[in-house]
């Protein structure tokens, strides 16, 4: 532990709970926050010079691949804590998507252990639904949350068996963890690209937004029925948003999370062909960024997850037709959010970072983040002034699939605590 004492000084704490930004110092001791106030003295404390500098809990992904086991020359559960942290995200949730499946009380053990080893951001391991993600029998549901996984998906994959699935929504209820729901009906796939006017301009194979959107009805009607929680991951169109506010109006118990790509691109992005544009669900339209957008700032959308999909440049640079879905995204997210949430004026800055770090919390079962006497110091810096350009030397990921090299972003993580650890990145203060 490098540092006994350090007081953060002068910053803008956020209280995403509370919904304010007040300047406090913060007084940090052995991993812990003890003291908030305004002109603290701290003898024989590292002093911090935090004005101009805003401080928020550490950010929570609660949808990523981090590619381990399996597939280790795209991602390792290393590399991708690395490059979370650095993106300002302090806890993450790998989806089971590896290979093999993270199906197992084992898998999840496997899991958390790498991560442990690493030492970079935390790890909650998402396990699946389905053994192997085959959507026929269950996995070790109450076994794997038992050995810490936080909630149950296929990810990647629509349950399509409507029996399976309440079975799913059954288990979950009883050991109360949430399903997340990849939603795309069976037989009405996505596709390339989003189905409309770019699609047919450009010649690619398409597929329609209902799919995601009466996947999502299925799945958030079964889980009234159970009585079970339902989360529909990657929201990404206008209908999908409206059945969510409905079923939330119904006292369904339903939670929903959008990514950084579909609230900033639309398929528009997809002209000059260039596959780190292409994502599942795909990029839609401006009417569905927009509604992406009021989702989130009123509520109906709960978080804000990356979707982090690392894929090797030589699975990505292959036609447009078969390269996997999916793109980067633990080190623009921050950038991204605040750029097209909070600068436009459609969220307030605490209520941004409450999608960055309450709500997922809740959703998972996880301790809600606080900057509060007595919490351990998670948290990081952010200089909302800095000017940067996202460049591929960066990139802490072992992958580089993103379309977001050479673009202008303002606002960034600069270090933050994590562990009793202080973490610094590009900038320190
Ligand atoms: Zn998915
Ligand atoms: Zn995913």
């Amino acid at each position: 532990m490098a540092n006994k004492r350090v007081l953060l000084a002068g910053g803008r704490v956020i209280d995403p709970l509370a919904g304010k930004v007040r300047i406090w110092d913060v007084l940090i001791e052995n991993g812990k926050i003890v003291k908030l106030g305004k002109g603290l003295k701290a003898k024989q404390a590292q002093r911090i010079d935090c004005r101009r500098k805003h401080i928020a809990p550490g950010f929570i992904d609660m949808h990523c691949h981090l590619r381990e086991p399996g597939h280790e020359d795209a991602e390792t559960i290393a590399t991708g804590t690395k490059a979370a942290l650095a993106g300002g995200f302090t806890r993450v949730c790998p989806m089971p998507n590896t290979d093999p499946p993270v199906d197992s009380e084992a898998q999840v053990r496997f899991q958390l252990c790498r991560a442990e080893e690493a030492g970079f951001a935390r790890v909650h391991p998402i396990g699946c639904c389905t053994r192997a993600r085959a959507g026929k029998e269950l996995a070790e549901i109450g076994a794997m949350k038992k050995a810490g996984a936080v909630a149950v998906s296929d990810d990647g994959a629509w349950i399509a068996d409507p029996r399976v699935m309440r079975r799913v929504l059954d288990y979950s209820k009883a050991f109360d963890i949430p399903v997340i729901s990849h939603c795309e009906l069976a037989g009405l796939d996505y596709g390339v690209a989003n189905e409309g006017l770019v699609s047919t301009r450009l010649g690619l194979r398409a597929g329609p937004d209902v799919s995601e959107a009466a996947a999502a009805a299925r799945d958030i009607l079964l889980a009234e029925f159970v009585g079970a929680r339902i989360h529909i991951a990657h929201v990404s169109c206008a209908t999908t948003v409206d059945i969510i506010r409905w079923a939330k109006a119904r006292g369904i118990q339903v939670t929903a999370e959008a990514s950084p790509h579909h609230f900033t691109l639309t398929d528009e992005a997809l002209a000059g062909f260039d596959t780190n544009y292409k994502v599942n669900p795909p990029l839609r339209t401006e009417k569905d960024r927009q509604a992406v957008i009021r989702g989130l700032a009123d509520g109906t959308i709960d978080a804000i997850a990356t979707d982090h999909a690392p894929h090797t440049k030589s699975e990505k640079e292959v036609e447009f037709d078969n390269a996997p879905p999916g793109m980067i995204g633990f080190e623009t997210a921050f950038g991204l959010g605040y750029e097209q949430l909070v600068l436009t004026g459609d969220m307030r800055l605490p209520d941004y970072i409450n999608r960055m770090t309450v709500a997922p919390a809740r959703i998972l079962g996880l301790p809600v983040p606080r900057i509060e006497p007595g919490a351990n110091a998670e948290l990081v810096i952010l200089d909302l002034k800095a000017q940067w350009t996202y460049t591929p030397e960066q990139v802490m990921s072992r992958s580089h699939n993103s379309p977001f090299f050479g673009r202008q972003f303002q606002g960034r993580v600069v270090g933050g605590f994590l562990g009793g650890e202080q973490f610094w990145l590009l900038h320190p203060a």
